[in-house]
């Protein structure tokens, strides 16, 4: 049986195959989530990242994890939030979707995301976490692997919006 799990963490500190690091389009690094990534991984990452020469909103690219607990990282680039009505749901729903495609491919059992785009690209975190939730159970439900995603919050208010969204989902389907 796959499963959703919601928790509170540095994304950084996690045992799984695969983070996902919401990245910018230049792959070269920036603050949040993806600084974190990069200080905890080591330059090595940096030097792949260099090489892959960047990547389109929606899409998603796969490196190893150097000196993370987990083998690979996965980097999408999520949409920066300009109001909602600039393709912005669709471009978050691809994160998830591609990031996900990756993780099939490679075989990967566990992969945790953190969530993308409700930092500084301004995405609100409610739509936001509704359309991550949505991404995740229509791929589980089609896919056998990955079998164990989490959804790694930063914050307690994050997690508690994360459940919230969760429960009313399951309440409704
Ligand atoms: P974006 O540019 O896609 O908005 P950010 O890194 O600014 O990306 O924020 C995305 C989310 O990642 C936010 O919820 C932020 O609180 C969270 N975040 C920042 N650092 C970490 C970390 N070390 N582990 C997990 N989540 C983190």
């Amino acid at each position: 049986m796959p499963s959703i799990e919601i928790l509170q963490a540095d994304i950084t500190t996690l045992d799984v195959d695969a983070i996902v690091n919401a990245a910018n389009s230049s792959l070269l690094g920036g603050g949040g989530v993806d600084g974190a990534i990069h200080r905890a991984a080591g330059p090595e990452l940096l030097a792949e990242c260099r090489a892959l020469g960047g990547c389109p909103t929606g899409e998603a690219r796969l490196t190893g994890g150097y000196r993370l607990a987990a083998r690979f990282v996965i980097h999408t680039v999520g949409p920066v939030w300009h109001g909602g009505s600039h393709g912005e749901d669709e471009l978050l729903a691809a994160c998830y979707r591609n990031s996900l495609e990756l993780a099939a491919r490679q075989q990967l059992r566990s992969i945790a995301f953190p969530s993308i785009s409700t930092g500084v690209y301004r995405f609100p975190l409610e739509r936001a976490c509704c359309i991550a939730l949505r991404e995740v159970r229509a791929f589980l439900a089609t896919h056998p692997l990955p079998e164990r995603v989490l959804f790694c919050c930063f914050s307690a208010a994050d997690r508690a919006v994360y459940e919230q969204a969760y429960t009313e989902l399951a309440k409704s389907s």
